[in-house]
Formats: C-alpha cells, structure tokens, sequence
C-alpha cells in the first residue's frame, strides 16, 4: 500500500462507518488528538505508540481527502524540496536554509 492507497482506503472507512467527511475543522482537531496520544503512549512507555502512530496517518489521509490534496504527490515533491536544499550550521549549531544569493 503506498499513501495514495492509503488515503484512498481510510477515505472509504469513513465513507462506510458514517464518520465525520465534511467539516475540516473537526477533522484537524482529531487528527491534534491523536497526535497527542501517540505522544502520550510513547511518554508513559505504553506498547501503543505505534499504533497511535497509525491513527495519526490515517487522520491525515482523511484530512487530505477532505482538502482535495493527493498527499503522495505532495510527500514526494516535499522530499525531492528538501533533498535539493542546502543548510549552513550556524556557529551557534542552528541549522539555516542557504538562501540562493542573486546574480549581479
Ligand atoms: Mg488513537
């Protein structure tokens, strides 16, 4: 299964269990919510993290749906921005993204 797949059967989960599909808001809120579980499985060292994990993909496959976004189009270009970015440490060990300097 790739996210594209994953998207599409989380989507169609939601579709046959009558949760919630429309309002963007709500869907935010839970994908925070298990977020803040997976957080809070890993914190008090429960063997759950990575299934909160799980519910914290499949919110987002559904958030996607929902906003018209094919999640694995934009992973893969975001992957390929970041691959093609350069970073210079600061002397203070920051990380900065090298700004292109404009040719004369
Ligand atoms: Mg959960």
């Amino acid at each position: 299964m790739d996210i594209r797949g994953g998207q599409k059967l989380a989507w169609e989960n939601k579709v046959v269990k009558g949760f919630n599909t429309t309002d963007v808001p709500l869907e935010f809120c839970l994908l925070q919510g298990e977020v803040a579980e997976a957080f809070d499985a890993w914190r008090k060292g429960r063997g759950s993290v990575g299934e909160e994990l799980a519910d914290v993909a499949l919110f987002l496959f559904s958030l996607a749906e929902m906003t018209g976004v094919d999640l694995q189009g934009e992973v893969e270009a975001k992957i390929a921005r970041n691959a093609a970015r350069a970073y210079t440490r600061l002397p203070n060990g920051v990380l900065v993204k090298d700004v292109p300097v404009p040719a004369e």
